[in-house]
């Protein structure tokens, strides 16, 4: 199945689209994961791309286009795949479809994730990722078995530059501006689920499953 999944930052698209990919094996393409990898590398386009990501702006259309462009290419991606913070700009959106369509393929279905501002800004807030193996926790609502340690492979748990405070504020209104406009883009074509964010993430999971088994996910 080839999916998008919708949101502002903090809404649990990334966690759930993890599950999705041990559930069914589309692989995820996270366009967050893949620069966020790009800034730890120091490559040229990480360095450059840092400065916008921890303003809470977004980076240039081109740069994920491409990146978004090469993942597509690879045979991992031709069972189907779980796009993830992409696209977040109507011209991001348009571009996808121009690939898609040039590979006589398209997306079966847009999932947009619905959670209170609230619930948002408590969760991007409490989040902790680990700064070697890059697993995610939650200071309320997942959070490690040793303070500051991750589980998986006891490496320093620290908060994402973009999830401080003020860069989280700056986030959501781009958010607003940039990306809440794709919901109506998607809406029009007859693509999107609306799916309910709030809760834990096995609640959440459980109503993501249930909607992908409608759409035929076995
Ligand atoms: P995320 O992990 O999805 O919240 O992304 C973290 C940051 O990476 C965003 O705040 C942007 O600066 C950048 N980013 C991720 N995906 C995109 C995208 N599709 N378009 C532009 N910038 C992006």
């Amino acid at each position: 199945m080839r999916l998008v999944f919708l949101g502002a930052p903090g809404v649990g698209k990334g966690t759930q689209a993890d599950r999705v990919t041990a559930q069914f094996g589309w692989p995820k393409i996270s366009t967050g994961d893949l620069l966020r990898e790009a800034v730890r590398n120091q490559t040229s386009l990480g360095l450059e791309a840092k400065k916008s990501m921890d303003a809470g702006k977004l980076v240039p259309d081109i740069v994920v286009i491409n990146m978004v462009r090469s993942k597509l290419d690879e045979p991992l991606c031709q069972r189907g795949f779980i796009l993830d913070g992409f696209p977040r700009t109507v011209p991001q959106a348009e571009e996808l479809n121009r690939m898609l369509s040039d590979g006589g393929i398209k997306l079966d279905r847009v999932i947009n994730f619905r959670v209170s501002r609230h619930d948002i800004v408590a969760r991007l807030s409490g989040r902790r990722s680990c700064s070697n193996c890059q697993s995610v926790f939650h200071l309320d609502f997942a959070p490690p078995n040793v303070s500051g340690q991750c589980d998986r492979c006891g490496g320093a748990l620290v908060q994402r530059n973009d999830d401080k405070p003020e860069t989280i504020e700056a986030r959501l209104k781009v958010y607003d501006e940039q990306t809440a406009p794709l919901i109506a883009y998607y809406d029009a074509k007859q693509m999107v689920s609306h799916l309910d964010g709030s809760g834990d993430m096995t609640q959440v999971s459980e109503r993501l499953v249930s909607v992908l088994r409608g759409l035929g996910a076995a």
